[in-house]
């Protein structure tokens, strides 16, 4: 048909193409530190004790896949709320903040964009240099047309913080401000409690609307300190957005659970936003899938299972700061004219460690290693066995 044949190929997703490369590698000692993923010291996805004990106490119930909600399972929203907000926060107890469940982090992120493109389709979105490789696309398929503002400095290894607070201050009120709350993908440079100050501050007297994604809460410094950011804008009034995803801290990546927060000035405000974000949905995907939310619900509500889940969380971020400081030590040892303390300095899953696209395709090539060009390494992605190959190639490419 003359519709089809007029379609070109669209651009293959850069992310993944590496792990198609890697799967086609034959080399036994090749590592893929291009994903997006937490590995566990084996190599493995882990499936978490706590996921498993939620999912038997399900299995036990046979309950019939009725349709949920429009805006979700109750008890996963009301459980997510809390921990997004804090369950003593004034916007939690006066009921100023609606959330619906979404289709992971991602979902989360559309169903924002879709309702702010229905409410404010003049304000222009504004994401950091880099980000997510999908933000961009993402708010602009939504309808906006999307810029960037400073955020990694290539010199300092870390936050052009000067640069930032100069585009926030000079962007058009109602400007749309995606941030990162913690474990920012893909540098691993995170803000300061002080630099948040200003950046609350700046958000505030211009204006803005802040659009607070969180994929990695508790993969940084821990739930609640990864998660004061939220409550500091929270705190400090305005509308407010949050995504957030339960992909990588529940290790449930195919069972897509996530949310969509919204804080709002009275319990009014939020009632009328909530029946708005229903539209939004209902013309989407009618409503979420049943499965993860419920694993999810059950484990945070449940004292016992939430306490192992916090456990096996903090597991998984302490095995990516070992990771993250065997790497700067061994480096230290092997190659001792090069700097690499700033990959202890960063949070998450993620470093931008520095490694040019050339020395990248030379890991690819010469080692079967692979890494983004822009030289993210999936930090999570390291282990025990495979961490001494990693530095000798690094370290014949330096
Ligand atoms: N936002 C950021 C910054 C991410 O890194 C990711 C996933 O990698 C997402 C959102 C999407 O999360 P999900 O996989 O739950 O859709």
């Amino acid at each position: 048909s003359p519709l089809f044949s007029a379609i070109e190929m669209a651009p293959r997703d850069p992310i993944l193409g590496i792990t198609e490369a890697f799967n086609a590698d034959q080399n036994p000692a090749k590592v893929n530190l291009g994903v997006g993923v937490y590995y566990d010291d084996n190599g493995k996805v882990p499936l978490l004790e706590c996921v498993k004990k939620a999912e038997a106490i399900l299995m036990e119930k046979f309950a019939p896949r009725t349709y949920l909600p429009i805006e979700g399972l109750a008890a996963y929203d009301k459980a997510v709320q809390e921990l997004v907000f804090g369950a003593d926060s004034d916007v939690v107890k006066e009921k100023r903040a609606i959330t619906a469940q979404a289709i992971g982090g991602t979902g989360a992120l559309k169903l924002g964009a879709d309702f702010l493109q229905r409410f404010t389709p003049n304000s222009e979105v504004w994401i950091s240099d880099p980000s997510w490789e999908n933000h961009r696309a993402l708010f602009e398929s939504a309808g906006f047309k999307v810029n960037s503002y400073p955020y990694y400095d290539a010199a300092t290894r870390g936050v052009n913080f000067a640069g930032m607070l100069d585009a926030l201050k000079a962007m058009p009120e109602g400007s749309i401000v995606l941030l990162h709350a913690c474990c920012h993908n893909p540098t691993g440079a995170d803000l300061s409690d002080d630099q948040w100050t200003e950046v609350i501050a700046v958000v505030a007297q211009r204006n803005l609307i802040p659009f607070l994604d969180m994929a990695y809460q508790g993969f940084g410094d821990g739930i609640e300190a990864d998660g004061k950011v939220v409550r500091r804008f929270a705190e400090a009034g305005g509308a407010l957005f949050v995504s957030n995803s339960f992909s990588k801290s529940f290790s449930l990546y195919g069972e897509r659970v996530g949310a969509l927060s919204i804080a709002a000035s009275s319990a009014e405000e939020a009632a009328r936003i909530m029946s708005q974000l229903k539209r939004v949905i209902r013309t989407n995907y009618s409503n979420p899938p049943t499965h993860g939310g419920q694993v999810v619900a059950t484990v945070l509500a449940t004292p016992e299972l939430r306490q192992l889940w916090e456990e096996e969380l903090a597991g998984m971020r302490v095995r990516i700061r070992e990771m993250r400081t065997a790497f700067v030590s061994m480096l230290k040892e092997k190659a001792p004219g090069h700097d690499f303390d700033f990959v202890i300095q960063q949070r998450g899953m993620f470093s931008y460690s520095g490694l040019t696209k050339e020395q990248v395709g030379k890991l690819r090539d010469n080692n079967s290693i692979y890494a983004v060009d822009t030289g993210r390494i999936c930090v999570a992605a390291l282990n025990n066995k495979n961490i001494n190959n990693v530095i000798e190639a690094i370290t014949q490419v330096l």
